[in-house]
């Protein structure tokens, strides 16, 4: 990383900025930090200058403006990214329109690929149930000219219900 043409030192980049799985270190230092901008806010509230920024102790900004801030940042990256994965199939919305399609607009409503996937289960039993009644029919008779007749009407009607036809 570099600031102002300068290379920085992993060691000293801010915690939102390093690339190690997050330690109890990071957190605690992240956690800070939110407390530092917390601090940022009492006193403007209270009416106090703010000398320095609180986050980063840099000059020229304060903790509401901050880069190294873990919740501005976090915002921006939620607002950049606005991507939801299914946790059902996978499937990935890129914004507002694709999400709602697939997960519905309140969480009381199922993923479409649920619903699909229930609806397809629900066809594919019906349809069993169909061919297995004309599997049955095919079997009456069949040693007369006209069972046979049947058998074959019934074994080709189950084999197309099967096929989905
Ligand atoms: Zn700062
Ligand atoms: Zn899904």
């Amino acid at each position: 990383m570099s600031a102002g043409g300068q290379i920085i030192p992993e060691s000293m980049w801010s915690v939102c900025y390093r690339t190690n799985k997050p330690t109890i270190e990071d957190y605690d230092e992240a956690i800070q930090e939110l407390e530092r901008a917390k601090v940022d806010l009492r006193w403007k509230r209270d009416g106090f200058a703010i000398p320095t920024c609180f986050v980063c102790e840099d000059s020229g900004h304060t903790a509401e403006g901050c880069h190294h801030n873990p919740l501005l940042l976090a915002r921006e990256w939620a607002r950049a990214t606005s991507v939801w994965q299914c946790w059902h199939c996978g499937f990935i919305a890129t914004n507002d329109k694709e999400a709602i399609d697939h997960f519905g607009r309140s969480d009381g409503e199922a993923a479409k690929c649920l619903v699909s996937a229930a609806v397809e289960a629900a066809v594919r039993s019906e349809r069993e149930r169909c061919a297995a009644v004309a599997d049955q029919y095919g079997k009456f008779e069949i040693d007369t000219e006209h069972g046979e007749g049947y058998a074959t009407a019934a074994s080709n009607i189950a084999a197309a219900i099967r096929a989905g036809a």
